[in-house]
């Protein structure tokens, strides 16, 4: 089983990383991607990910930080570590008024403008899309870049929308978010993706899934909840449920080759 995003750098987690860390072996995960959320947090993630080999990381700036200056220089170096396994977060949240949604285009923009221009032509591209799906398709067209090297990561939008990202060919990934009561939509967009596009993430230390939701914070081992969750919607197994995204993620990302 894989975490394929998670926040694991700076002090998020009072009794330290590494007790993080073994408790997520011990719930049986392989894997965890310690995804960047601007490029000083991206080494930091790198150097996590240099001293744990079931670690990997990404490179690029959330939107949450589009308020600020980011000199997005560094981003293809990042990309170029053997341990970098993607691009992002990177994206558009349309759920606070703060950054302005303008500054979030323009990062947006550069950052994919890196992307395109970059050799680094097999990462994907981790998206943060929150009440935002079309615009965030939309710029990727204008970048052109295509929906296939795309992960739509946290999706918390219903059917209609999935349909739309599945369209472009890009793959989702699923938070505890779907296995909310109050989210009965998101659990029904996650019917909707065929499991070789399927992937699973916590994206500690927030949203912590059922049957735990009021725990804080959230960390990699409570994957196999959301797991579990999806498996018994799909009449699956947890072992063949596990079996078939954790292939998935070590197709999309792949993490075997960089073990
Ligand atoms: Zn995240």
């Amino acid at each position: 089983m894989f975490d394929t995003h998670c926040h694991l750098t700076g002090d998020r987690y009072k009794d330290g990383i590494d007790s993080v860390l073994d408790r997520a072996r011990q719930a049986g995960l392989s894997g965890m991607i310690a995804v960047a959320i601007d490029l000083s947090d991206a080494l930091e993630a790198q150097s996590l990910a240099e001293q744990h080999p079931d670690v990997w990381f990404t490179a690029g700036v959330h939107p949450s930080e589009a308020g600020r200056e980011h000199d997005l220089s560094s981003m293809g170096t990042l990309a170029h570590h053997p341990r970098c396994v993607a691009w992002g977060e990177m994206g558009l949240d349309g759920h606070w008024p703060d950054p302005p949604m303008e500054r979030q285009c323009s990062l947006l923009e550069q950052q994919l403008d890196v992307v395109v221009n970059s050799t680094q032509h097999k990462l994907p591209v981790v998206l943060h899309s929150r009440k935002a799906v079309d615009d965030v398709l939309g710029m990727l067209v204008s970048a052109g870049l295509p929906g296939d090297r795309c992960i739509f990561h946290c999706f918390t939008e219903g059917p209609e929308a999935v349909e739309r990202v599945l369209a472009t060919g890009a793959a989702v990934s699923f938070t505890g978010v779907v296995t909310y009561r109050n989210a009965a939509d998101v659990a029904l967009a996650s019917d909707r993706v065929p499991l070789e596009r399927l992937m699973v993430e916590t994206d500690s230390p927030y949203l912590t899934p059922e049957p735990h939701r009021g725990i804080r914070p959230n960390e990699p081992a409570q994957v196999v909840h959301i797991a579990d969750f999806l498996a018994a919607r799909r009449g699956m197994s947890r072992e063949e449920f596990e079996a078939a995204t954790d292939a998935t993620a070590s197709r999309i990302f792949g993490l075997h080759q960089t073990q």
